[in-house]
Parts: structure tokens; C-alpha cells; sequence
């Protein structure tokens, strides 16, 4: 039976120790998810929005141990965990407020006396979700799926056992039946049997783009609809009419929130040659500004890595893209103290085929690409084998209008920074993965689209 761990990144020690499900124990949830499934569905939509409320309240009431537990077990500076526990509540609220109306049955004329279209529910689906986020991922998942009637079973990151739990804790002390939403503890090696398993209705899975592959391929073998939310190398496209000293600015935070680990920060940013140096010194001040230090105080920006191993890939990553001549003007080495610091980086001089331009940058690293004009940047932003979200920067509107056509991501940012919202569909395209969380899009993806045909 695996074990799992807590360990403060800011510290590198051990929190706590979590005995992992074994299959008997997995077996049991199953079955629980299962049998509280035929109870739960028959639900109104009103009796799951009561409890949802409630999840909400306690997510509020109780915001400070959520966000000490979110940042001693992966690093985030407590202001953001602060907020994301925030951001939770709202997703709760607002699908608890919306879910009715966006899964209200259609009426349809046809030949038949009466013919519709309902969303059933599907049943137990399976959540494998990511550490970088450890509540929001899954409260984006949950609240609509909850909502819909569905059961949901977690398997969280394994390096966030106490964030899973805690999960667990707040859906139990708001009230909803026991198996309404389950955490396993398992390894992501005993993932493929869940996703197998005939109790267990669909998948969705938000993390890398290997995990995407392996659990899109599990899941279409066993013909159970997936959502898949990956990795992203996000544009932050800057035009030679944008407001360079916001673009700047805005860019930093883009970069650092959530100390770089985030699919939709901003990572390698285009910028059109005329403005280039411009932008390149007062990005650089601008993140040079950003407190980096004990992710429990108050005004820390840029707290440690979540992992020892993430920061070494992400070093490998700078170190190779140095080799290929890229030039580092800022950080670009491990900061010289206790816990898994990366200096916040930006390199300069970035071009196609380094690690820094092809791969996914997980950390505080900016890299910035020069383009020759709008048209050579919109070709550097759409050269990428992923597609989640891109930033746009001009103070034209007819230009901006135009180009949000042009490039080719999930979503597209006008003069600010990509971020998720529960009224609007998130997800990406090519290897970002697809479907979509939040707004209606996200309540449907796990809903069986049923049609009523009737002739009385
Ligand atoms: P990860 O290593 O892919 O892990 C994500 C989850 O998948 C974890 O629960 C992990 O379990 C599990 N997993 C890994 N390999 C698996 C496999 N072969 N089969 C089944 N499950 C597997 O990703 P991460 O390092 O935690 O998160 C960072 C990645 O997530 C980045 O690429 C980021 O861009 C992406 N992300 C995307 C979004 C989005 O909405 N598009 C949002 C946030 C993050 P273990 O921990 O046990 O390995």
C-alpha cells in the first residue's frame, strides 16, 4: 500500500505522513460513490444548492486553514492560497445559483406530441488533479459536477495528500450525504484501473501533458468520456502601440503568480523590436520588485517551487537555452537558501527550438522573443504545439478585435492577464487538451445530453 507525504517546500521537511487506499479500500468507495449515486441524482436543484451554499460558507468561515494548509504543503504565498480558497466559495456560489438554468431541459418542435432535450446526470466521475492549485482545480471540477448530480472521487497530486483530505473535510462539514465526493489516496500508477472500472462514469484530468496522454488514452480504450486541461506555453504578445509601462507590469505578475507554476501564467513573451528595449528594462525592474521569501508573510510574491525535482528540470531548461544562446539578464540560478528557491528569471534573446521557446516553463522564467513585426509575432505565438491561453497587448481595438481571430489558444486576453473565471469557458486546444471547465460549457461536458421523444 503506497504512502504519501506532505513536505514544506519552504523548508524541505516533512509535514506529515498519509497512509494511502489500498484496492479493498478503493473497492469501498466505489461502491459508496456508486450506491450514494442513485440517491443523489434524485435530488432538486435546490436541495444540492443549499449544500453547495454551505460548502462555500466553509470555505469563508474557515479561509485561513485552507490557505495555511495550501501553503506549507506546496509553497504558494498565503495571500494567494487566501484567495484562492475565495475563488472557490465563488465557484460554488455561482454554480449553486446557475446550475438549474443551465441544464434546463429544451423543448423541441418535431414530429412527436412533445420532444426535448435533458442533461442527466452520469454518475461517478473521476477527478486527477494537479498540485499548483490544490482547492480551485478542484472546486472547478466539483461544484459543477456536484451540481449536475454526479458523484465525485478525487485522486489528488500525491504531493498534496493534505489538501485532498481537506477537500474531503469541507464538502463533509458542509453537509452533503457521505460519497457524495470521496478522496482516494492512490498513486497515478493505479489510476488506469479506476478510469476502468464499470462504477466509475467518465474522467477528467487537469496536469501535464504526459498524464493527459495516458489517462485520454485509458479513457478512450474503456469508451468513457474525459475532459483534458494540460500544460500551456502561454504568448504575451506585446505590440509597438501597447501601453509598454502596464504590459510590463502586468507581465511580471503574469510570469510569478503562484511562483510561476501556473498553466496559464504568461511565459514566453513576444515582443515587436521597436519597443523591445523599452519593455525589456521595465519588465526586468518589475519583477526585480517582487518580494521572493517565506511564502507565510504577508508581502511575498514569489515563494519556493512545490517540488525539489520541478526546480531542477526548470534549471535544466534555462541552462540549455543559455548553451543555445539565449542570454540571461536576470536570476537564472537557485537562490542560496534553505527551501526549493528558483531566482525569478528573464532571458533575453530567445528563439525558436530552445527548451525555453518548445517546452512548458513551470516556474518564475520569462523568455522573451523578438519579432519583427505584429505579423511575425501572431506566426511566433501560434508556433507552439500547445494552445491554452495568450495575452495581447495594443491599444488599438479594431487591431485587437482582428487578431483575437488570429491566434490560436483557448482564450485570448486584451491588455491583461490570462485568468480563469467561473463564468467563462476555460480550456485549450492542440496538446493544452480539450474540452472545458466552468460558465454552462463546463457543466455540460459530464452530463448524458438525453432526448425525449413522446407521443401520447
Ligand atoms: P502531473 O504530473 O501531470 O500530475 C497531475 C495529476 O496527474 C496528478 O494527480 C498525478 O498524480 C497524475 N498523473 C500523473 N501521471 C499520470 C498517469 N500516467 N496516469 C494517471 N495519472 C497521472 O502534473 P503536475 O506536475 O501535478 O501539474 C503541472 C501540470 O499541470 C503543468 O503541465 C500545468 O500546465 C498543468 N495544469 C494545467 C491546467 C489547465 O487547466 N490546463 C491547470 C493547472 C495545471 P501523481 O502526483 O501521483 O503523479
Amino acid at each position: 500500500m503506497p504512502s504519501f507525504q506532505s513536505i514544506n517546500p519552504f523548508t524541505g521537511k516533512t509535514i506529515q505522513k498519509y497512509p494511502g487506499d489500498s484496492p479493498e479500500t478503493v473497492n469501498q468507495k466505489l461502491d459508496r460513490a456508486s450506491n450514494q449515486f442513485a440517491s443523489w441524482k434524485k435530488t432538486t436543484f435546490s436541495e444540492r444548492a443549499t449544500l453547495m451554499s454551505q460548502a462555500a460558507k466553509v470555505l469563508r468561515d474557515r479561509k485561513e486553514d485552507w490557505a495555511q494548509i495550501m501553503t506549507s504543503e506546496m509553497g504558494k504565498p498565503i495571500t494567494e492560497a487566501r484567495s484562492e480558497a475565495e475563488k472557490c466559495a465563488w465557484v460554488c456560489d455561482y454554480y449553486a445559483e446557475h446550475a438549474e438554468q443551465f441544464l434546463e431541459q429544451e423543448l423541441v418542435e418535431t414530429d412527436a406530441d412533445r420532444s426535448r432535450v435533458q442533461y442527466d446526470p452520469l454518475g461517478p466521475v473521476l477527478a486527477v488533479m494537479p498540485w499548483n492549485f490544490p482547492f480551485w482545480q478542484v472546486f472547478r471540477f466539483a461544484a459543477p459536477g456536484l451540481m449536475a448530480g454526479n458523484v465525485g472521487l478525487l485522486k489528488h497530486a500525491s504531493n498534496v495528500p493534505g489538501c485532498a483530505l481537506a477537500i474531503e473535510e469541507i464538502f463533509r462539514e458542509a453537509g452533503f450525504p457521505d460519497g457524495v465526493f470521496q478522496t482516494i489516496l492512490i498513486s497515478a500508477r493505479s489510476v488506469a484501473p479506476v478510469i476502468e472500472d464499470p462504477r466509475v462514469k467518465a474522467v477528467t484530468l487537469t496536469g501535464s501533458e504526459a498524464a493527459g496522454r495516458s489517462v485520454g488514452e485509458t479513457a478512450g480504450g474503456a469508451l468513457k468520456k474525459s475532459v483534458l486541461e494540460l500544460g500551456g506555453s502561454d504568448p504575451f504578445i506585446v505590440l509597438e502601440d501597447a501601453n509598454i509601462a502596464e504590459a510590463a507590469q502586468v507581465g511580471a505578475t503574469a510570469r510569478c503568480i503562484n511562483s510561476g507554476q501556473s498553466c496559464i501564467a504568461a511565459k514566453r513573451f513576444i515582443v515587436v523590436e521597436s519597443v523591445l528595449d523599452e519593455f525589456v528594462e521595465k519588465f526586468t525592474r518589475a519583477i526585480k520588485a517582487l518580494k521572493v521569501g517565506d511564502p507565510m508573510e504577508e508581502d511575498t510574491r514569489v515563494g519556493p517551487l512545490a517540488r525539489k525535482d520541478l526546480r531542477e528540470g526548470l534549471h535544466e531548461q534555462v541552462m540549455q537555452s543559455e548553451k543555445d544562446g539565449a542570454e540571461v539578464v536576470l536570476g537564472g540560478a537557485y537562490l542560496e537558501r534553505e527551501g526549493y528557491f528558483y531566482a525569478p528569471t528573464v532571458m533575453t534573446g530567445v528563439s525558436k527550438g530552445m527548451a525555453v521557446y518548445e517546452e512548458e516553463t513551470f516556474g518564475p522564467v520569462a523568455a522573451i522573443i523578438t519579432a519583427e513585426s505584429e505579423t511575425d509575432a501572431i506566426q511566433i505565438a501560434n508556433d507552439t504545439h500547445f494552445g491554452l491561453g495568450a495575452s495581447l497587448w495594443t491599444t488599438n481595438q479594431d487591431r485587437a478585435e482582428r487578431l483575437s481571430h488570429e491566434i490560436n489558444a483557448g482564450c485570448v486576453f486584451v491588455n491583461g492577464l490570462v485568468k480563469s473565471d467561473p463564468r467563462l469557458p476555460f480550456g485549450g486546444i492542440n496538446d493544452s487538451g480539450y474540452g472545458r471547465e466552468l460558465s454552462y460549457h463546463g457543466i455540460r461536458e459530464f452530463v448524458n445530453t438525453k432526448t425525449v421523444w413522446m407521443k401520447y
